[in-house]
């Protein structure tokens, strides 16, 4: 939903809504379905009975995606004009937020491509959005360059996933990889994170080893440390500069910025009751998606502080949240009956949002 109040105060936060599938195993143990969605007119309904009365209720998003939908409709309807913001020159975030087990990973990231180096049908929001910047740019001969990072937000510390591994390293850059990533402001309002990986990239299959290499590094780490993905949040970053046609003597250069966000798992907050008397106790939990929260209300209330200062992701994604940037989150959630809890809270967390 688009509030155009006046220019400096647009506030441009879309709020999806993806349902996935009941899983193979789901569907061999008849797992009841809770949850209706209806695309056309972006409801989803959840279907509740309480003391044998059926109470449904119904919320509204941008967009609502159902079982069915592919990955290429959601890229298409959803993403793709704002990765065209981006390669205008604006700073823009896609996250996922979801109970852990509903999809993030799946939509954010996907099969991310074939044999041949094609996009898959399963290729996620990452791998799409990199092959349209690269098109886009290949297809207007633009004169630019780009830069990825990829880290990982765990207990309030920054990891970067695109570091050498650990055995291919050399002691001294074992020592200076141990240095944790500290994050600052340049006084200009730009984000800056000293000791992270920056890679410069020049094809799409170059991002692809790149996010593979960062996505297996989280795997690892999940295995090492029982489902730390489920607690942590993963950022991808591409930073685009691009040179535009020269006025005189002056150069006139574009710089966009996306941010690809797989937070958190929901029930990390919901699960200890979410809401303000009892925040305290769950930001101990996860303080930077309670925080994003409030962020994201506050932005879109208008709000004269926004609360950016009180987590390291609403701090790292500073510069591409509020002012002229462009926001959408993806909320995931299952169709199952056994869900409807988590379901319910991740409904009104980005209802919320809108
Ligand atoms: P999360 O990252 O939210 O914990 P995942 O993305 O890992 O969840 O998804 C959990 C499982 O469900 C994975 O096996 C994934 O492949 C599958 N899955 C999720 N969403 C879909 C979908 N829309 N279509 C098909 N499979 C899906
Ligand atoms: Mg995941």
């Amino acid at each position: 939903s688009t509030r155009l109040q006046d220019r400096d105060k647009e506030v441009n936060v879309q709020v999806l809504l993806r349902c996935r599938p009941l899983s193979d195993e789901e569907q061999r143990s008849n797992v009841q379905k809770g949850i209706s969605c209806n695309e056309h007119k972006r409801e989803v309904t959840v279907l509740q009975s309480v003391a044998n009365k059926q109470i449904d209720r119904v919320f509204t998003f941008d967009k609502v995606f159902g079982p069915k939908s592919q990955q290429r409709s959601i890229y298409d309807q959803a993403i793709s004009p704002i990765v065209n913001e981006v390669l205008e020159g604006f700073n823009c975030t896609v996250f996922a937020y979801g109970q852990t087990g509903t999809g993030k990973t799946y939509t954010m990231e996907g099969g991310m491509r074939n044999k041949g180096g094609d996009l898959s049908a399963e290729a996620g929001v990452i791998p799409r959005a990199v092959r349209q910047i690269f098109d886009t740019l290949e297809a207007q001969s633009a004169d630019y360059s780009m830069k990825v990072t990829f880290l990982e937000l765990y207990n309030e510390e920054i990891t970067d996933l695109l570091a050498p591994d650990d055995n291919s390293r050399s002691a001294a850059v074992e020592d200076k990889q141990k240095k944790p990533i500290s994050l600052m402001e340049d006084g200009k309002g730009c984000v800056v994170l000293r000791g992270l990986e920056e890679e410069a990239v020049y094809s799409v299959n170059e991002i692809y080893t790149l996010l593979e290499r960062g996505a297996a590094k989280r795997r690892t780490a999940d295995t090492l440390l029982n489902k730390r993905s489920s607690r942590s949040h993963s950022v991808f970053s591409i930073t685009l500069h691009i040179k535009e046609a020269a006025v005189g003597d002056e150069e006139l250069i574009k710089c966009g910025k996306l941010n690809l966000v797989d937070l958190a798992g929901s029930e990390n907050i919901s699960r200890s009751g979410a809401r303000e008397n009892r925040a305290r106790e769950a930001g101990e939990i996860n303080k930077s998606l309670l925080t994003l929260g409030r962020v994201i209300n506050a932005l879109v209330e208008h709000s004269s502080h926004i609360p950016y200062r009180d987590s390291k992701l609403t701090r790292l994604l500073r510069d591409s949240l509020g002012g002229k940037t462009k926001t959408c989150i993806i909320a995931t959630i299952s169709p199952s009956a056994h869900s409807l809890e988590e379901t319910l809270s991740t409904l009104d967390y980005a209802y919320r949002a809108k």
